[in-house]
């Protein structure tokens, strides 16, 4: 059994938004970065979620979706968490 925990937090959400073409809105500083939802929003209209670099989490403020940077790219190509940390880890170096 392999553990994830300790490796996937040093994936960092912004790096794994962008990977997943997600739009960020950078006017704002600090640790959190509005940005599209994937889910709901895409690059319409306003941004509805954002991004929290400390915490390394993603959340929708519309429809409420919430991960953290290894299951949003999971959720985001269809894949399991296995199969994203694979991904994601191979291009980490
Ligand atoms: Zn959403």
């Amino acid at each position: 059994m392999i553990i994830y925990k300790e490796d996937y937090h040093q994936i960092s959400i912004i790096e794994v938004a962008e990977r997943c073409g997600i739009r960020l809105k950078y006017k704002d500083s600090g640790t959190e970065i509005r940005c599209w939802c994937p889910f709901c929003s895409r690059d319409r209209g306003q941004p509805t979620a954002s991004l929290n670099q400390a915490k390394g989490l993603f959340h929708c403020f519309r429809c409420g979706e919430g991960c953290n940077a290894l299951s949003l790219f999971a959720k985001i190509y269809g894949i399991d968490n296995r199969q994203a940390y694979r991904e994601l880890a191979q291009h980490a170096a």
